[in-house]
């Protein structure tokens, strides 16, 4: 095999492995102006992005996916336009992910964390971090992410925890950071708090419970309550109804007896009841309910949780305690039923708050925890976006930014686990004092005591990758890379973490390094499944990335994430449009080997300049455009819309057409032959680097190849400023204005495109067996010249006989048994003898004149409305040409029509 032969199938399998480890190895992943390097300017600004770092026992998903097909072709982009670009890789150690796998593994042992202890726990923790952690790092890698890898992170690294303890200690010193009873979710299984993103709500069928609340004043008189959660009477702190409801007005003031257990509770009246729902009273046990908590602090009422961390019931509630909660449930509401407490129940469909890792019910617990204090940094954080220093694409999420950072809440930050970062607070056993440390404290600040213990609970996952950005880059060192790196460029992720994470990145950066760390925030849309429905295992419908690539390669899965979406839009996903995109990926190897190929004949040297012909000039034309376009649409976060363009054109105007002239041209040999194959490795090459963001291995393989070809046959192959090492560091096309003989060049063959599509279109209705070549006689008018030069081509692509196309500027009379097409004012005779249903033929040419001639009503209107006054000239001017080609093409197909009438031939 010589450097013009290529394989006919494009191996993806052979390709993707060996190019990524070429290009790591080659260090085309480091910025090229990078601190550590010599020769470093600190002027040129970098780009930069952190990965949203997966869990590190995580496997890949289609959400990783679409980020990193995302990200990678943003930053590939950007490092051919020559800017340093840096992408840093990394994983977070995603506490109750990572620790539910020990604790799984543990299980089958027979053990349990609490058996062998917190230490043991850890090692075995960091043993599975070590044997699992490299599994998604290596799926990052096959997606063909250019990812510093030498910048590596892990959010329990050495240098993110010191981050992490710096963050605390500060906010902590500030008074942004306190302990408190508060009213947290709280997961029975992990036995720990969860955040609100770990909580899911599934819709299920569940029972609301009637039943009387005893005045304790009078046994007889009652009120009547209703609930989901029969258990939580036993926390009941009061009974609360609306303050203008005439039902109950006379029971406020006075008081009710909890059931079975006796307990004396007030009658309230609060506003916040709903009249409507159940009976219009409310129980309340500020305990176990958000809303009942806030109620609580309204009316002073007494907290009491009846619940202990296994969701059993605890000894406030007397006969009940040592019961799981749905046993106490069923139990209590039996003895209710005995003692008459019972009105009804009724089936009920309620929102069941569900833990996403374990799956179990959820209870809001009153809870003493570690908070941030928001507020003061939310602040700040809207500031930032709302005077522009932040811009979040697409912009609608701005306002759900704002509305959630202005009713934020304290946060909630710490966790009852021991994967994580532990809280760096210590009580002292002598004097009693806490306090924060950024170091291991040998003794006790306040009284110089020995007997320290650290508080047992870590901080969130969250808590870590808030810091991300800048930690990632050394903070709070001021490392070289956090100096020139930081802040970063653009975030990128999905839309569904904008609060859970790029709000606290927003409020960190702003609080721990005084600027925004991102001047972009990119959010992407999810992927649901080919009917719009959302992935899921029970469903059944999920597509596995891994599986997709196997069958199908990477490039073509990436494709399909990026052309598929659009800003903040979600996508349907299905292999089908995978498949497709493989068959461009296939389209694009195809044409680069006919390209290859065609380089081997012809001359190092042309003997005179250039003489291009119409086709050569369209397609500079046309690239050029696409380029321009490219340019506009990448300017505006327009990716997918950017890659359908480079795929049109590809497809449909570069291997569909313009090979198909190049092959006349080249049999032509010559200067014309060396011209063309010049022209096609140009616009190869250039549909190459605008594809390399998109499909990174087959337009680095194909490229690759192309180069080798070109250097052995001419130097005058090469593009302007020669062939780059790779196509991965290759410049990006340079978008350039429009000369004037672009638009007519496109005008001109658009005509040639339009006359063999129509040809095409007539022998496919008249069944005119393909390859046969037929007759033709074409009057051209005015375009006699443009199309004289490009008949040759007409002739092959419409596959008419050479012998027998007669082109005439216009004609006396019309042929006979001719079927007729106009063109843009160019008719068009196929005399296909024996074919030609004169009626048929009518109505097909009175249903054209039709089309034409609404066009032309649309046009008259809009030239004579307000549009040629407001519109600029060389705007409302191609209107008018528009309007003057269609008046010309009516009057030819009347001309025909009534031609055809005067034929008695019938078939
Ligand atoms: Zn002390």
């Amino acid at each position: 095999m010589s450097e013009f032969d290529l394989p006919k199938i494009y191996d993806f399998k052979a390709t993707e492995e060996r190019l990524y480890a070429w290009w790591e190895e080659s260090g085309f992943f480091e910025p090229w102006n990078d601190p550590r390097k010599p020769g470093f300017d600190p002027s040129i600004r970098p780009f930069v992005i952190t990965i949203p770092p997966p869990n590190v026992t995580g496997e890949l998903h289609l959400g990783h996916a679409m980020f990193l097909a995302m990200e990678d072709l943003m930053i590939r982009h950007q490092r051919m336009k020559g800017v340093p670009t840096l992408w840093v890789p990394g994983t977070d150690h995603a506490g109750i992910a990572t620790q539910l796998q020990v604790e799984k593994e543990l299980a089958s042992e027979g053990l349990t964390r609490d058996q062998i202890g917190r230490e043991e726990f850890l090692r075995r923790a960091w043993a599975w971090k070590e044997k699992y952690g490299g599994i998604i790092t290596r799926q990052i890698r096959r997606m063909g992410s250019s990812c510093d890898w030498t910048r590596e992170r892990f959010t329990l690294d050495a240098g993110l925890s010191r981050a992490v303890r710096e963050a605390f200690v500060r906010l902590y010193e500030k008074g942004l950071i306190y302990r408190g009873p508060r009213m947290i979710n709280w997961s029975p299984g992990l036995r720990t708090a969860v955040s609100d993103l770990e909580v899911e709500y599934s819709q299920e069928q569940g029972t609301l419970y009637y039943f009387k609340y005893v005045l304790a004043d009078n046994p007889d008189e009652y009120i009547p309550v209703a609930t989901t959660r029969p258990e939580t009477i036993l926390g009941d702190t009061a009974v609360a109804v609306h303050p203008d409801d005439p039902r109950y007005q006379k029971f406020v003031g006075r008081q009710v007896r909890v059931p079975i257990l006796g307990r004396i509770i007030p009658v309230i009246a609060d506003a916040y009841v709903d009249r409507e729902f159940g009976t219009g009273a409310l129980k309340i046990t500020p305990g176990h309910d958000p809303n009942d908590y806030e109620i609580g602090q309204r009316h002073k009422l007494a907290i009491i949780s009846v619940l202990d961390e296994t969701a059993h019931i605890n000894r406030e509630g007397g006969p009940y305690a040592g019961l799981d909660r749905f046993e106490a449930r069923e139990r209590l509401w039996e003895d209710m039923r005995a003692q008459g407490l019972v009105i009804k129940e009724e089936p009920y469909l309620m929102n069941v708050p569900r833990s996403q890792r374990g799956g179990e019910i959820v209870e809001p617990m009153i809870s003493t925890q570690w908070f941030v204090r928001i507020k003061p940094l939310a602040e700040p954080a809207i500031a930032a976006v709302r005077e522009g220093r932040i811009r979040i694409i697409p912009e609608r999420f701005t306002k759900v930014y704002y509305n959630w950072m202005e009713n934020i809440q304290d946060w909630c930050i710490s966790r009852q686990l021991w994967w994580g970062h532990r809280i760096p607070v210590w009580y002292c056993q002598d004097c009693g004092e806490m306090f924060a440390s950024r170091e291991d404290p040998a003794e006790c600040p306040h009284c110089h005591g020995l007997r320290l213990e650290q508080d047992p609970d870590v901080l969130d996952t969250w808590f870590s990758s808030g810091l991300w950005p800048f930690s990632t880059l050394g903070w709070p060192e001021e490392t070289p890379d956090y100096k020139y790196f930081y802040p970063t460029s653009v975030l990128e992720t999905g839309y569904d973490i904008l609060f859970f994470w790029v709000a606290r990145m927003i409020m960190d950066g702003l609080e721990f390094t005084g600027k925004p760390p991102f001047h972009t925030v990119y959010l992407h849309g999810l992927i649901r499944d080919e009917h719009g429905q959302k992935m899921s295992k029970t469903k059944g419908n999920v597509i596995d990335p891994l599986g997709v690539m196997d069958e199908l390669g990477t490039d073509a899965l990436r494709f399909t994430l990026l052309v598929g979406s659009a800003p903040g839009n979600d996508m349907n996903l299905s292999v089908k449009r995978v498949e497709a995109n493989r068959n461009f990926a296939n389209k694009v190897w195809n044409a680069g080997r006919f390209v290859i190929g065609a380089l081997k004949p012809v001359a190092a040297e042309p003997k005179a300049a250039p003489e291009w012909t119409l086709a050569d000039r369209w397609i500079r034309a046309r690239t050029k455009g696409l380029v321009r376009e490219v340019e506009r649409l990448f300017d505006a976060y327009q990716y997918g819309e950017a890659g359908r363009q480079i795929y049109e054109f590809f497809w449909s105007e570069f291997a569909d057409w313009y090979v198909e002239i190049a092959k006349l041209q080249l049999a032509e040999g010559g200067d014309r032959a060396f011209y063309t194959a010049q022209l096609l490795v140009r616009v190869l090459d250039t549909s190459l680097r605008l594809l390399h963001p998109y499909t990174p291995y087959v337009t680095e393989e194909l490229w690759g190849r192309l180069k080798r070809a070109a250097q052995v046959r001419s130097e005058h192959l090469a593009p302007a400023g020669g062939w780059e090492e790779a196509l991965i560091v290759a410049r990006w096309p340079q978008a350039e204005a429009e000369e004037s003989w672009e638009a007519s060049a496109v005008e001109d063959f658009s005509l040639i495109m339009e006359m063999v599509r129509s040809i095409r279109n007539a022998r496919a209705e008249k069944k005119v067996t393909p390859g046969k070549l037929i007759p033709a006689t074409i009057a051209a008018g005015g375009r006699i010249g443009i199309i004289g030069e490009q008949l040759a081509s007409i002739i092959a692509l419409a596959h008419l006989d050479r012998a027998e196309t007669r082109l005439v500027e216009s004609l006396a009379e019309k042929p006979a048994n001719a079927i007729g097409l106009v063109v843009s004012g160019v008719e068009i005779y196929l005399p296909l003898t024996g074919m030609v249903d004169n009626r048929a033929e009518r109505a097909r040419m009175e249903k054209e004149l039709a089309e034409v001639e609404s066009q032309i009503e649309r046009l008259k209107m809009l030239l004579n409305g307000p549009f040629a006054e407001k519109a600029p000239e060389p705007v409302v001017e191609k209107e008018r040409q528009k309007l003057a080609a269609f008046m010309e093409t009516a009057e030819k197909l009347k001309g025909q029509i009534k031609s055809l009438s005067s034929k008695t031939h019938i078939l």
